[in-house]
């Protein structure tokens, strides 16, 4: 693995490469999003990605605002 690569379609479990099986709109929060579903084929660990617009990332994720 690459150090300082930041990748979500890797298995936190194994490090194994994860395949998107599904993708789809999703606006449950009250904005478009698209969320994925992975399995690792390797272990079979299953993660769900929401991804959403930065400027409602901006919003929502206020880590440095002080
Ligand atoms: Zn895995």
């Amino acid at each position: 693995m690459t150090a300082g690569h930041l990748n979500c379609t890797v298995c936190p479990s194994c490090g194994a490469k994860l395949a998107a099986k599904d993708s789809r709109p999703h606006d449950a929060y009250g904005f478009a999003t698209v969320r994925r579903r992975r399995v690792c084929d390797s272990c079979g660990y299953r993660v769900q990605t929401v991804e959403i617009p930065a400027d409602v990332a901006d919003d929502v994720f206020q880590e440095d605002a002080a």
